[in-house]
């Protein structure tokens, strides 16, 4: 592979594979969780990570775990792209209200993502570095590109937006070049940024159930739908399961869950965990 801003090393040992994304320490670490949960799940498929300026260290450790690094560059966005969507002039222009963002996300780096479409792979599954998987997903690279579950917290409006930390792509330069040109064009801006873009670029998105993307504010809002049993990918949008955060006691079985997943002990069958409070479940 010698694409332009793609420095991988080693070889593929799939047609397949799990891709997330770090461009620092913080999720350098929550990378590891994620990929040591995807190997519990059984898969054969590679697993790829993305990185730009990690420290040596930590891409070591992810290799101990047989992960594949692979170095990219930012994207070669223009000077006026980055301006705006920098992180203090992003958060003026289009605030978060609905949850903090922890001080280590810088919203450009997430734009990132769309290298995976240079990858060596004929399917990709992308996943935050932010998530872990309970059980085998495999079959999500049976899915066409481009699916993604719909980015469901708070109530039914969520439904028309997708949420791009779960999503299935078939890698192709070509594909890349035509993202790449529709990206960055004068006065641009994409308010929730790979994901507005995503979701523009794919306006029919194939929908995904929700299970393969659980969003941790589902605990808090929408009790009724979670079910242990049925998630399948539980992904902690906004505060970060590593962070000392003001929701990390309403959210604390999902924290513990995470931590079982980023160590080397024994995890937890969900199935044993408590229900969300307020979700009558165990009522016939
Ligand atoms: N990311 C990263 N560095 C950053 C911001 C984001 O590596 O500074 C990657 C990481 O994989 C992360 C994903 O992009 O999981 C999306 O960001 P995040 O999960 O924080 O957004 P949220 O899910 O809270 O909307
Ligand atoms: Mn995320």
């Amino acid at each position: 592979m010698t694409a332009e801003g793609i420095h991988p090393t080693g070889k593929a040992r799939s047609d397949r594979a799990f891709v997330t994304l770090a461009t620092n320490r913080d999720y350098a670490t929550g990378a590891a969780a994620l990929f040591r949960s995807l190997r519990r799940t059984g898969t054969t498929a590679d697993l790829v990570l993305l990185y730009t300026d990690l420290p040596p260290d930590a891409v070591e450790g992810l290799r101990a775990l047989g992960v594949r690094p692979v170095r990219v560059d930012l994207l070669p966005t223009s000077d006026g792209f980055n301006a705006l969507h920098a992180r203090d002039r992003l958060h003026g222009a289009a605030p978060f209200t609905k949850g903090e963002k922890p001080p280590f996300h810088t919203p450009l780096d997430n734009f990132a993502k769309l290298r995976l479409w240079q990858l060596d792979y004929d399917r990709v599954v992308f996943i935050d570095a932010d998530a872990i998987v309970l059980q085998n997903i495999d079959r999500l690279f049976d899915y066409p590109e481009f699916s993604a579950a719909p980015n469901v917290y708070e109530s039914l409006a969520d439904f028309h937006r997708l949420n791009s930390g779960v999503f299935t792509a078939r890698p192709s330069a070509a594909t890349f070049e035509v993202m790449l040109a529709r990206l960055d064009q004068p006065g641009r801006f994409w308010r929730r940024t790979d994901q507005t873009f995503l979701e523009s670029h794919f306006p029919n998105w194939h929908g995904l159930p929700v299970f393969d993307n659980m969003l941790q504010y589902v605990w808090l809002n929408l009790p009724q739908l979670w079910r242990w049993q049925d998630i399948r990918v539980l992904h902690y949008q906004y505060e970060k399961p590593w962070q000392d955060h003001a929701k990390a006691e309403a959210l604390r079985p999902l924290v513990e869950l995470w931590r079982a997943h980023a160590g080397d002990g024994p995890v937890p069958d969900p199935r044993d965990l408590p229900p969300p409070p307020g979700s009558a479940s165990g009522a016939a």
